[in-house]
């Protein structure tokens, strides 16, 4: 388990999904994203048009590919589900657009790692819902343009940055996600052990969500984790004891950091004498690429207030010294 939570096997993803809210009504937190999102359906719904393009921005975990099948269900529409490494020919995705009925919803994760050559054709399909194929090939080969259906594109994206404008330009809609706070997290945690069926306390659900890196894909990952010695070293309820009993054998540390976390703030005040550090640098000393670096443990260690950034590099912050039990005058001195 790290900072993704990404890393199950088949069974933990089905229970994803279990634990996954259909409605608006269901998803937890999010309340600007979600009222906005909320009238923009209605409105489509009302028009009984397509809900225009639709971007979800943020950390992973946070809820993007949730919202995209919520805004599905919500449209009472269909959705098709992509990502932008697997949709490499123009042909698969040819197929994915003819075979999208009126208002339905094609989901693209990371959407920042589309080839030049799809996106292209993603533009004319997402602006005038036409596309242009070739058929055949040698000399007979020539273009056809074929109507589409009015569609949703939801993209969803741990880097906006990486968008390209023209991109960026075609959703009418742009969301960024946020970490959650103790209580949403609390709240979602709740409602998974509910449907799990396996009682929870209202403290322990605090105790879990206060380390779960203000993610819900880590908070009910954590939540499992603990279902798991409940039933093995416990009586099957998670109280505060089995909770704090499971975080500590899962190294899950008071703050809810992991241990690339921690690493990062350490190497910074061992290597680098608190920064400033540039994230090239960074990288090469934690063993870990820039760019999960930037999207996934920067943004939680910058929200927590561990790290800030300046223009020359990463510095940490009286804080991180606090987190790690070291002080600022002992680093220097070597
Ligand atoms: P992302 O696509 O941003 O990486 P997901 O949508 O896959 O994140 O969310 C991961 C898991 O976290 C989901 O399976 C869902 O169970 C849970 N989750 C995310 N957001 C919420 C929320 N607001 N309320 C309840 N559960 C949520």
């Amino acid at each position: 388990l790290d900072a993704t939570g990404e890393s199950f096997s088949p069974e933990e993803f089905d229970i994803e999904r279990a634990l996954r809210p259909l409605s608006f009504d269901d998803f937890a937190g999010q309340d600007q994203v979600l009222d906005n999102l909320q009238v923009f359906v209605k409105a489509a719904n009302l028009r009984d048009e397509a809900l225009d393009h639709t971007l979800f921005h943020g950390p992973p975990g946070l809820g993007k590919t949730t919202l995209a099948h919520i805004l599905a269900n919500e449209l009472n529409a269909g959705i098709k589900v992509t990502s932008g490494p697997v949709l490499d020919k123009p042909g698969d995705l040819a197929g994915l657009l003819t075979n999208l009925e009126e208002r339905d919803v094609l989901f693209i994760d990371e959407i920042h790692r589309l080839s030049p050559v799809i996106e292209e054709y993603l533009y004319s399909a997402m602006e005038d819902f036409k596309i242009d194929i070739m058929i055949e090939s040698g000399p007979n080969a020539r273009s056809v343009q074929i109507n589409l259906n009015p569609f949703t594109l939801v993209g969803a994206t741990t880097r906006s940055g990486l968008l390209t404008a023209p991109m960026r330009a075609r959703f009418g809609i742009s969301s960024r996600l946020q970490y959650y706070t103790t209580e949403l997290l609390s709240d979602i945690l709740q409602r998974s052990a509910e449907i799990l069926k396996v009682p929870i306390t209202m403290e322990a659900a605090i105790e879990i969500a206060g380390r779960s890196r203000g993610t819900p894909r880590i908070a009910n990952a954590l939540l499992r984790r603990v279902r798991d010695f409940a039933q093995i070293k416990g009586n099957g309820k998670i109280d505060i004891e089995i909770s704090k009993y499971s975080l500590k054998a899962l190294n899950v540390d008071a703050n809810g950091l992991d241990e690339m976390d921690n690493k990062i703030l350490s190497t910074i005040i061992e290597k680098f004498k608190g920064g400033p550090v540039g994230i090239t640098t960074l990288s090469t000393a934690v063993s870990e690429s820039a760019e999960t670096i930037e999207e996934v443990y920067e943004p939680f260690l910058i929200q927590q207030g561990f790290i800030v950034r300046t223009p020359r590099g990463r510095e940490v912050t009286e804080a991180a010294y606090r987190h790690l039990g070291k002080t600022k005058h002992h680093s220097q001195g070597g």
